[in-house]
């Protein structure tokens, strides 16, 4: 059965990333059709339909601007391409026990700056990715990189997954996660009942490092400029971290990936998520259920399952 009080919050959270990407305009919500809506679901539990949309609804209205309304006439979830890809069979099991809350005692700080509509997007990450090809800040990676590697996906995005740095198939190609760890991402990404193309996908350091070895710290903060603007622009719903070393870089930490997993982050006003990098599951296969729980605990959350 539905909860209302979760529906409800799920089109709140669907509204905020509306207004966030630069929709504008949400029709305003009719009472009595919301009335109606609930009393068709009949709420189950204690309280009236006005008493759940009252625990459902945002504290005040800091989080929403006043013209959103985060009720019955919010449109449904964005559609996303159906795939049949599966990361492992335990796909739909039962819950994990991890916390919902963000790991933030502050309310989360907006993005600076205005939200840019989607040809803005793209012009901008086209301008960034032009200073990237011609970056020569590393001295060792940009004299080792065949292509820089920039991102590439939707630029209104509600997923943006941030992996470590191009390895070889990346460096020839230019493109990111297109590997046999990329093809795992995809697997993962199709799990979640997206396409490729619906979220976008981007590293830490755009260029290679050298028989594959971590980026040095000098070279994730020469890199930091750039992956920062990318959010900025992109300004996803979620960020799901590929790994210890861009986990580590966003969130300014230096916990391991154990102890970041199983619950949000934030980075301005994107939640954090953090899971293995597909490196990791190829090599750890069994770590794959553990990656799948991560992913399903951002899709509870977004009203994606
Ligand atoms: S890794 Fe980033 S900062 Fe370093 S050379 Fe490449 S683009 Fe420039």
């Amino acid at each position: 059965m539905l909860d209302p009080a979760v529906t409800l919050a799920q089109a709140g959270g669907l509204a905020e990333h509306l207004q966030r990407i630069g929709v504008q305009w949400l029709p305003t919500a009719d009472p009595d059709a919301a009335a109606a809506l609930a009393e068709h679901f009949r709420f189950a539990g204690s309280g009236s339909p006005d008493q759940a949309a009252d625990q459902a609804a945002p504290p005040s209205s800091a989080s929403a601007p006043p013209s959103v309304q985060p009720a019955a006439a919010a449109p449904p979830a964005t559609p996303v391409a159906g795939a049949s890809g599966a990361v492992q069979p335990s796909v739909g099991g039962p819950a994990p026990a991890f916390s919902l809350e963000v790991d933030s005692a502050d309310p989360a700080e907006p993005y600076p700056g205005p939200s840019l509509a989607s040809d803005a997007r793209a012009a901008e990450l086209a301008k960034f990715s032009e200073q990237v090809a011609a970056c020569t800040r590393c001295e060792i990676l940009s004299k080792c990189r065949t292509k820089t590697v920039f991102g590439e996906g939707n630029v209104s995005p509600r997923v943006a997954f941030f992996g470590e740095g191009p390895g070889r198939d990346e460096d020839l190609s230019g493109r990111p996660f297109v590997g046999k760890a990329g093809q795992l991402l995809t697997k993962m990404i199709q799990a979640c009942k997206f396409a490729r193309e619906d979220v976008y996908i981007m590293n830490t350091v755009k260029c290679r490092p050298p028989n594959n070895r971590n980026p040095e710290p000098t070279e994730i903060e020469n890199c930091r400029e750039y992956f920062q603007a990318q959010l900025e622009i992109l300004r996803p719903e979620y960020i799901v971290c590929l790994g210890l070393v861009s986990a580590q870089a966003l969130l300014r930490t230096k916990l391991s990936v154990g102890r970041l997993r199983g619950k949000f982050h934030q980075y301005f006003d994107s939640k954090v998520l953090v899971t293995y990098h597909p490196s990791y599951l190829l090599r750890n296969p069994a770590a794959k259920k553990a990656a799948w729980d991560d992913l399903q605990l951002m899709l509870r959350d977004a009203g994606l399952m």
